[in-house]
């Protein structure tokens, strides 16, 4: 166990690190801490809901891609009304996060027009690759897919730069995919003494004096009961709304002047095509990416994947049917915010959103939609029309918590340790400064590596 029951009260726990958030950075840091022979209590709001904890649902359950959509629908709890600016806005509360049904695409963010500016090139490079081996990241998944290969060689045949998507999976004996997620980065800390999870705890705040981090207060929801806990250094990855959220309630607004500022998503443009009989001769998935470069700056996957959208009516043969997804950024802007006001039913703060695309955002998804166009009209014809998804539909929420060179327009450091405060460190998209439009959870875990590198020192 990894916390101290001989406390002055019963319900004051003690630890060396409190992490809120299970999600894959809450993740990260416990298992490098616990690895350096470091206490860490873990606490989660959400309920362990696969017998491994933080197992990702793919593995747990049989299904089709629709009933697994069903899933990620029924896991998604809304953080925003349809009338908000932010309107797909979400959280997963769960042991594990979001990672208990992400979709896995892991790549690398683009070395000079996404990558984070504060550090140099050979140390991201190394946090990338690290990040790249504790998520199993690899492009060799569908390699023997002939399809794959195909549609590939087409697409590339005419300028383009279509390579295998990254992904964070292996296979087993049997040849199964196993996606990674929470479980693939615990598994070898959760027998330890030093590790404790406690799901269905929530984190209301955190308590302060003169530049350190006290305690924090916790609502045990399965008994509706308070308790306290005291650590030597204390990390808050609660996601890139629910993390500046507790920060909020804990009175840390005036400290942190960026905080929840800088608002950075992705603008989705989506389409489903039937593929044209003269390219579905081939057999085999595909998951193909194109990345982004000088000019075009968005990213586009070719796959079927489940996601909260995009179910094929019972009618459709679904078995030629691919998606395309690109996603282009909204660039950082202060004014794109969130904020937080009337405490809901939970007792916590309820987010608002205020974000707007620029122009030169809206020119360049313009671009990207018609890119999108001429791809699906190259593969086929349209089973589901291009559309652009609501805000918020990538679920890639970032910039909430930015890292920065100062404490006036951003909220951590390059170590992820907040501006002003000794032992207090936050993890997530929340912390990616850049906009980014690539999937953002390889660069949170490189941040990730390098802020436990930081709480190790301190520790
Ligand atoms: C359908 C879907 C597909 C996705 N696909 C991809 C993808 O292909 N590639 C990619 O890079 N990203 C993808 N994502 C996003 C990815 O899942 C997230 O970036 C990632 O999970 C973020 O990890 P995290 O640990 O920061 O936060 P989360 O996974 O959100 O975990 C945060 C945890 O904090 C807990 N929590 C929140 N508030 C409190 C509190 N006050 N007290 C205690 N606990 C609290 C929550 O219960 C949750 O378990 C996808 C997301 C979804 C939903």
């Amino acid at each position: 166990m990894g916390i101290d029951y001989q406390s002055p009260t019963p319900t004051t726990l003690h630890t060396d690190v409190l992490i809120v958030g299970s999600g894959p950075i809450g993740a990260v840091y416990a298992r490098n801490l616990v690895d350096a022979g470091h206490k860490v209590l873990m606490v989660d709001a959400g309920e362990q809901e696969t017998k491994i904890p933080g197992a990702h649902k793919k593995n747990t359950t049989k299904g089709s891609l629709n009933q697994f959509s069903e899933i990620i629908q029924n896991d998604l709890i809304p953080l925003s009304s349809s009338s908000s600016s932010m309107p797909g806005a979400a959280a997963t509360l769960a042991i594990g996060g979001m990672s208990t049904h992400w979709t896995c695409v892991t790549p690398a963010p683009h070395p000079t027009l996404e990558a984070p500016k504060l550090f140099t090139e050979s140390q991201w490079k190394d946090l990338i690759s690290d990040a790249q081996e504790l998520l199993d990241t690899n492009s060799s998944t569908y390699d023997t897919s002939t399809r794959q290969n195909s549609l590939k060689n087409i697409l590339n045949a005419s300028g383009h730069d279509f390579k295998p998507t990254p992904l964070a999976c292996k296979k087993d004996e049997t040849g199964r995919i196993i996606y990674s997620s929470t479980s693939t980065i615990l598994s070898h800390i959760l027998a330890s003494e030093n590790f404790t999870l406690l799901p269905n705890h929530l984190c209301t705040n955190i308590h302060k004096q003169n530049g350190t981090i006290t305690s924090a207060s916790l609502t045990d929801l399965s008994t509706n009961t308070q308790k306290s806990v005291i650590a030597k250094q204390y990390i808050l990855a609660a996601g890139a709304v629910l993390t500046p959220q507790i920060l909020h309630n804990s009175g840390m607004n005036d400290e942190l002047p960026a905080l929840g500022k800088y608002l950075t998503e992705r603008m989705v443009a989506f389409c489903q095509v039937r593929l044209d009989k003269k390219l579905s001769i081939d057999s085999g998935e595909v998951n193909i990416m194109e990345g982004v470069r000088e000019g075009k700056k968005w990213v586009t996957v070719i796959n079927r994947e489940a996601h909260q959208y995009g179910q094929l009516e019972d009618s459709v043969d679904s078995g030629d049917v691919l998606d395309i997804r690109c996603m282009s950024v909204i660039e950082p802007n202060v004014e794109n915010r969130v904020e937080f006001g009337e405490k809901g039913s939970d007792g916590m703060p309820t987010p608002s959103f205020t974000v707007a695309p620029s122009n030169d955002d809206l020119k360049l998804a313009a671009k990207m939609m018609t890119e999108m166009q001429s791809l699906a009209t190259t593969l086929g014809k349209f089973i589901t029309e291009p559309t652009m998804m609501p805000l918020g539909t990538a679920l890639h929420l970032s910039g909430t918590t930015r890292a920065g060179k100062s404490a006036e327009n951003s909220v951590v450091d390059a170590n992820s340790k907040v501006w002003g405060f000794d032992n207090l460190y936050l993890g997530g998209c929340g912390v990616i400064a850049e906009g980014m439009a690539c999937q953002p959870t390889l660069t949170a875990i490189g941040y990730a590596l390098q802020g436990v590198e930081s709480v190790k020192a301190a520790l």
